[in-house]
C-alpha cells in the first residue's frame, strides 16, 4: 500500500481512482461543472463520483453542447426570448 488508495471505481470507464469527497478535497471540486451536468450525473450515477478524466471529458462535451445550443436556433424552444 503506497500513496493514495484507488479505492473507488469509476462507473463510466471502470478505471480505479480515489475520490477525496470524504477528505474534503477532491479533484472533482476543482472542476466547474454545470448545474445541468451535475444533475445528469446524479441521476446516472447516484452517490458516485467519476474519475477526473471522465469528469473533464463530460465537462468539455457539456460545454460544447451548450455552445452549440446557443449558436443554433432551435425551433422547439418554448421560452425563446424575443428581442
Ligand atoms: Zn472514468
Ligand atoms: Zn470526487
Amino acid at each position: 500500500m503506497s500513496g493514495a488508495a484507488l479505492d473507488d471505481t469509476c462507473p463510466r470507464c471502470g478505471g480505479g481512482f480515489h475520490c477525496g469527497v470524504n477528505d474534503a478535497r477532491c479533484d472533482c471540486f476543482g472542476l466547474n461543472l454545470g448545474a445541468e451536468l451535475k444533475q445528469r450525473l446524479a441521476g446516472e450515477y447516484p452517490g458516485r463520483c467519476l474519475c477526473v478524466s471522465c469528469l473533464k471529458a463530460l465537462q468539455e462535451e457539456d460545454e460544447a453542447a451548450l455552445r452549440r445550443r446557443e449558436t443554433t436556433p432551435t425551433a422547439a424552444s418554448p421560452s425563446a426570448i424575443r428581442p
